[in-house]
């Protein structure tokens, strides 16, 4: 079941446009065994299929799988080991995004839906190589106890949540959030968000919105 999720969710991310070719990066962890299942590195995700996924321990250790892990894999296990309410990891390369992580600069929820599902704001990490534990410990500092998404410097954006639906979501929201802003920017002056309006709306975004 979680290595269809992280098949489906390869050709998700690719037909979302938020990354090209075979970077970016999915993982998802399975609540039940503690299993956190991955892509492989480098394949194209048109051509992945159930046996390619990776299954690891949150240590680091290889239970299933025959392909060697993506390159994040340290990345990836770094933010399950810090932040036990999340279960997928979607690291993306998305444009827009990148703008603002080639800046260093975070993205501010100017619109509702940012402050809705990703919060005051979006920090950027600091640079670190790609793959590296330096890069994993960056992001999960910038990513802190409550952010759901945070970006790279000069590399890409990291999205989390509950599930992979809510992590896509986050991905979204994010590179919508930031085209507005950046584009925004050219034309004239972003008006901001009161900080007691984008609470209000991230609390009942995650704890009141929906049927339940
Ligand atoms: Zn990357």
């Amino acid at each position: 079941m979680y290595k269809k999720l992280i098949v489906d969710s390869g050709r998700r991310m690719l037909n979302s446009g938020l990354t090209v070719e075979t970077w970016g990066n999915i993982s998802a962890r399975d609540k039940g065994t503690g299993l956190i299942y991955l892509t492989p590195s480098a394949m194209s995700y048109d051509i992945i299929c159930e046996d390619d996924i990776i299954a690891a321990k949150p240590d680091g250790t290889i239970m299933e799988g025959r392909r060697k892990p993506t390159v994040e894999f340290e990345l990836h296990l770094a933010v399950y080991r810090a932040r036990s309410e999340i279960n997928a990891v979607v690291h993306t390369h998305p444009v827009y995004s990148q703008i603002f992580g080639v800046l260093r600069e975070p993205i501010p929820a100017i619109i509702d839906e940012a402050a809705q599902i990703l919060g005051a704001e979006v920090r950027c990490a600091r640079y670190e190589l790609p793959g590296t534990k330096e890069l994993a410990a960056a992001c999960v500092e910038a990513l802190g106890k409550n952010a759901y998404a945070c970006l790279l410097a000069n590399h890409g954006a990291v999205s989390i949540g509950a599930d992979m639906d809510a992590a896509f979501r986050v991905a979204k929201v994010l590179e919508m959030t930031a085209q507005i802003y950046a584009q925004a920017r050219m034309i004239g002056e972003v008006k901001l968000l009161k900080k007691e309006h984008i609470d209000y709306m991230h609390d009942f975004a995650y704890h009141h919105y929906g049927q339940k």
